[in-house]
């Protein structure tokens, strides 16, 4: 039975109508960028989220693209930030003309790892961009700490982790100065093109911000400063309204799936509860459930560690089990990004994690009797390997 990594057709079923009408009614007003589903959508997320602002933009590169800009970063900054992220992340500062200064990451959680930060703190400092990497949230307590310390702002980018929830229980993408969001149709809650939407409870920071979306101009043909074109769509924002009232559901529901895993994984003796490494015996490393509040983890993506994982992929293609790996090349080992990693730089947690994860389907219409079978092809990976490589010693 192939299983694929994400299917949007399951989420879309249940509420095409409702969707059909909202993009009934943006054409019907005639109005298609910006304008007043735009405005009730940040209206909406800000209060969803507990910001004071949203600004909704279009995509979640730009929403950090135009943080950085509205925070003044460019040539002569730096900007601290996790090696192990989606290209944006470090591709946004390197085109804002700031240095991305590449720091390794907690091999548990995936993000950035708050030692590294404070060993990376120079006076040129201008930001920290924390990754809420697959919708759990990095140690913002920590990081928050030596922000306030050096006086350093924090972009948080929480592209993957929309409503998920920090240790403390403070929302994601609320904590720093300005939460960038991504509305690309894979995230937990996707639009039906590029969007996104920044956050921030600096009202004069949120006025910048809006100035910069529409090209610096406060009103018509009359430009205070130079910015871009950052807008955001009416369609999409119609279409995201519809869908923000089920994303709570929709967490849960991978939630839901991330426990079956867990539960089938330990019955098989496949991996074992708490195993940050995979080993012999026990050849997946399921990904940390957090000790707190469920709403840490909204798990954008479910990855495991495996040994072997480029097999494993073959095995996963030729059973036609969806499957990804985030991310195969931290940023330090990107050609693009050479003229920044200083001679020699070794950011080992971030190097082993690329050879090591693999995520698998976890959208919430996933069906238990699809995670069996991915459980079983995963089993019969790892079953058959052994025994091969028991015979050869
Ligand atoms: C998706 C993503 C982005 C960029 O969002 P787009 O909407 O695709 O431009 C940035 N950072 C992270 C961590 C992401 O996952």
């Amino acid at each position: 039975m192939p299983v694929p990594l994400l299917d949007l057709g399951a989420q879309i079923a249940p509420i095409r109508r409702e969707i059909d009408a909202a993009i009934a009614r943006v054409i019907d007003s005639n109005q298609f960028v910006l304008g007043p589903e735009v405005t009730s959508l940040e209206q909406e997320i800000a209060d969803y989220l507990g910001a004071s602002d949203a600004i909704g933009v279009s995509s979640g590169t730009d929403a950090l693209l135009l943080a950085m800009m509205a925070l003044d970063i460019g040539p002569g900054d730096e900007v601290i930030l996790p090696t192990f992220s989606f290209f944006a992340t470090a591709g946004t500062v390197v085109r804002i003309g700031a240095t991305p200064v590449f720091a390794d990451i907690d091999p548990v959680t995936y993000n950035i790892e708050p030692d590294a930060i404070e060993a990376l703190v120079t006076e040129r400092t201008a930001a920290i961009i924390p990754v809420h990497l697959f919708g759990r949230g990095a140690a913002m307590r920590r990081i928050e700490a030596i922000a306030e310390s050096h006086n350093i702002p924090i972009i948080e980018d929480a592209a993957q982790a929309i409503g998920a929830v920090d240790e403390e229980g403070r929302g994601l993408g609320t904590i720093g100065q300005v939460g960038c969001f991504s509305f690309f149709p894979t995230k937990n809650l996707g639009a039906f093109g590029d969007a996104g939407i920044v956050v921030t409870s600096d009202s004069d920071l949120a006025d910048r911000m809006r100035l910069l979306r529409v090209h610096g101009a406060a009103r018509e043909y009359r430009h205070d400063e130079v910015g871009g074109n950052f807008r955001i769509d009416a369609i999409q924002a119609a279409v995201l309204r519809v869908k923000l009232p089920h994303l709570e559901s929709w967490s849960e529901g991978r939630r839901r799936n991330a426990a079956l895993y867990r539960e089938k994984f330990f019955e098989r003796g496949l991996s074992r509860d708490g195993a940050l490494y995979p080993d012999n015996s026990h050849p997946v490393a399921l990904p940390a459930s957090p000790d707190g509040s469920d709403r840490e983890h909204i798990y954008n993506q479910f990855v495991l560690r495996v040994e072997r994982r480029d097999e494993l992929i073959e095995h996963l293609r030729s059973a036609q089990i969806g499957h990804s790996v985030y991310y195969p090349v931290p940023f330090h080992h990107q050609p693009c990004f050479e003229p920044w990693v200083p001679d020699g730089l070794s950011l080992p947690h971030a190097e082993r994690a690329s050879n090591e994860v693999i995520a698998l389907p976890i959208f919430g219409e996933l069906t238990e009797g699809a995670i069996d079978e991915v459980v079983s092809v995963v089993e019969e990976f790892f079953g058959g390997g052994r025994s091969e490589e028991e015979a050869a010693e």
